[in-house]
């Protein structure tokens, strides 16, 4: 596939492509390897926005392309760029307030069993557990998981995290926070979120908390 066929693919469609390509590197059955053509290192397809609007293109994975003619310069680490991402305190802060609001939510569930925010959930089924933003049980419902998203989260640490709680056979709900629905131009990992949510998405906004219950049941 040529640079050019790609992005004139639909949204959708390169947005799963983006997707598979992730879930490969994570070790998922169901993923894609892309390779580029000038070096035959693994590409992955990143997106750039130009005058609001995301384009695809192909990116060498880390460390890879080295002597590639086409490749054009290392990429931004994601751990570098999640400490610049966390050091402001502010957005740490605002995660465990959500978390915490989440948490008191499933409270209000009178199938309510238990819950936990950023505790360790060792594994059943895979090598290694995680620490869930918020892990919840209640009556007669499969375990879930909640992860609130700020406006940038990697698209591999999506893939790992929906990768390992699918193994688990634990449901993973992400909530987006931080932007406007109606006016603001949505993130792409929250784009990508979305999409791996089948067109679904769950926002918390800025207004008072309502109790969203019917019936005792968290709707
Ligand atoms: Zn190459």
């Amino acid at each position: 596939m040529t640079a050019r066929e790609l992005i004139d693919m639909p949204d959708a469609e390169w947005g799963i492509l983006r997707d598979r390509i992730t879930d490969y590197r994570q070790g998922r059955t169901a993923g894609l390897n892309c390779r580029c053509v000038m070096c035959w290192d693994p590409v992955f397809i990143s997106a750039r926005r130009k005058n609001g609007v995301p384009y695809p293109l192909f990116s060498h994975f880390q460390g890879g392309g080295s002597f590639c003619p086409w490749h054009h310069g290392a990429n931004d680490h994601p751990e570098r760029l999640r400490q610049a991402q966390y050091n402001g305190q502010q957005d740490s802060q605002t995660h465990r307030f959500l978390c915490e609001q989440i948490d008191a939510l499933a409270k209000l569930d009178t199938r309510y069993v238990s819950s936990a925010v950023n505790a360790y959930r060792p594994p059943t089924e895979s090598e290694h557990g995680k620490f869930p933003d918020v892990q919840v049980v209640w009556r007669d419902f499969p375990e879930c998981v909640f992860e609130v998203q700020l406006s940038r989260t990697f698209q591999t640490e999506i893939s790992a995290r929906c990768t390992h709680y699918e193994r688990e056979g634990v449901a993973l709900v992400w909530v987006l926070f931080g932007f406007d629905l109606e006016r603001s131009e949505i993130p792409q990992s929250f784009v990508d979120v979305i999409r791996r949510h089948r067109g679904n998405a769950f926002v918390i906004d800025r207004s008072p908390f309502r109790v969203p219950t019917r019936n005792g049941r968290l709707c």
